[in-house]
């Protein structure tokens, strides 16, 4: 493990997890040649998209109630705003709570700024969301420009901070630096976890919920352990966050997320990760309330709501199960999430014909077996064949649904539920993803896509009437024809 809150930056996915964009076998086998590491990162000779790490540091910070964000960027990084806020606004509705104004500036750095430096763009910045916003904290997201030409953020933001006596906190998300865009999340929780988060001396009763926007749906499942859930960052206050450390525990609702801040949690400042699956399917949310039980020494309690919550989900589950019998399922999101998907469709009942992971990490920052969602996916569910890892890449994941054929594409992100419908696949886009949490998000998702599979005419129709990018040509290569090595683009 190489954690290190004493340095400003951490390693990037690729060297600390030995993070992939491309591979193509099955579950099993990528799981057995993770444990040794020995999947070689490769190239594609050809590539229609990627995203960066920024947008996703940024989409964690701009969050933060009372923080300002500044990035210190050529204004064209700043087209992260507008889904910030999208993100931002739609996660107060879901928690019921009013967030106020979208904080961010950029300091449109330009031409000549690469040459002169930004430093006096950043201050001016600073200065402008002091007297705008008065927050209690402002993040300073880096960029390709500002990293490229070396500006000092570390002592810039110190400066800062003595000038205008509010935390000015550096994040180092520089898209160049790592093909993962997940790395950004890493990025996010490293500069929170050295500069704002405090040791704490007692215990609290509650559990930190590394989390995106979604619904509070760990509350009723931690009261029946007189527990509560803290849910970081998105929507926390800084006086929150500074008291994370007197948690019992550090659950995730997915551990591409939440990888690096437990386990910092964990190793800098003693609240133990929760060694177990994440709660989504029937198997792992047992294992995973087991584990909470175990942590705060309520463990035959934790058998009795295990027991309890079957009982009460029995008829909806097998009535879910008679209506979606004989589906098949492909499954397309971010690393983690993939095997949280395929755990709930085997407590579904849903056959799985492929999916593909938008990166694949070797290892956790925590190395625990426990956590090692491939792994768990593989003895609650079996194996998978087909299993694919790209950074996205639609012409790729077209061939694949093109020559698989599913009943159904169990999907999370809102612009590839677009593409796969006009290829004629019912599927919709998982706007809450804490909503396939604990055992009602079995349900929740079972509902969504029994509702979803009905929509088959229509998306049949649409796709006859899309005229498709791809040529017949295309769609009877391999799909994996131009992973590194295979193929060059002629
Ligand atoms: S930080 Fe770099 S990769 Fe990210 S949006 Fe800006 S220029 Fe693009």
């Amino acid at each position: 493990m190489s954690i290190n809150l004493s340095l400003p930056e951490l390693d990037v996915r690729e060297k600390r997890l030995g993070a992939i964009i491309s591979y193509n076998g099955s579950a099993q086998d990528i799981y057995e040649k993770s444990l040794k590491r020995a999947i070689k990162p490769k190239e594609r000779s050809f590539s229609q998209c990627a995203a960066c790490s920024s947008s996703c540091a940024f989409g964690i910070i701009s969050n933060i109630i009372g923080a300002v964000i500044i990035n210190h960027a050529p204004v064209g990084c700043a087209s992260d705003f507008a889904q910030a806020q999208n993100g931002l606004r739609r996660g107060a509705a879901l928690r019921s709570i009013e967030v106020g104004k979208f904080k961010a500036i950029s300091t449109n750095l330009e031409e000549k700024d690469t040459i002169y430096g930004g430093k006096g763009k950043l201050r001016e910045a600073v200065l402008l969301a002091k007297e705008r916003f008065n927050p209690t904290v402002i993040f300073v997201t880096a960029s390709c420009a500002s990293g490229i030409i070396g500006e000092d953020l570390e002592s810039s933001t110190e400066e800062l901070t003595q000038e205008t006596g509010i935390n000015v906190v550096p994040v180092y998300c520089e898209g160049f630096k790592s093909k993962v865009w997940t790395t950004g999340f890493d990025a996010s929780g490293h500069a929170i976890l050295r500069k704002l988060v405090k040791k704490s001396t007692q215990k609290s009763n509650y559990v930190n919920i590394i989390n995106f926007q979604g619904d509070h749906v760990f509350d009723r499942l931690l009261e029946k352990l007189d527990l509560k859930p803290r849910y970081l960052f998105p929507f926390s206050n800084i006086e929150e966050i500074e008291k994370i450390s007197d948690a019992v525990a550090t659950a995730n609702i997915c551990e591409t997320l939440g990888s690096y801040v437990a386990a910092a949690l964990e190793s800098e400042f003693d609240v133990p990760e929760v060694r177990a699956p994440i709660p989504t399917g029937i198997a792992w949310t047992d294992e995973w309330l087991r584990e909470i039980g175990r942590l705060v020494n309520k463990e035959e309690k934790a058998e009795e709501v295990i027991k309890e919550e079957h009982e009460r989900i029995k008829p909806k589950l097998d009535d879910l199960k008679e209506k979606l019998k004989g589906k098949k399922i492909y499954i397309m999101a971010g690393d983690s999430i993939v095997q949280s998907y395929a755990s709930i469709a085997n407590s579904l009942g849903l056959e799985i014909v492929g999916s593909l992971a938008f990166h694949h990490d070797q290892i956790y920052d925590n190395h625990y077996e426990e956590i090692n969602t491939v792994g768990n996916m593989l003895k609650h569910v079996g194996n998978v064949e087909n299993y694919c890892v790209a950074n996205k890449q639609p012409y790729e994941f077209t061939n694949i649904l093109n020559k698989i054929n599913p009943d159904f594409v169990l999907v999370r992100h809102p612009d590839i539920v677009g593409v796969v419908n006009k290829l004629g696949f019912p599927g919709f886009h998982l706007a809450d993803p804490n909503m396939i949490i604990g055992y009602d998000g079995v349900i929740a998702l079972g509902e969504k896509i029994y509702e979803s599979l009905r929509t088959k005419k229509y998306v049949e129709t649409l796709s006859k009437h899309f005229q498709s990018p791809y040529t017949d040509w295309w769609l009877n290569q391999e799909w994996s024809t131009f992973e590194e090595g295979r193929r060059e683009v002629e």
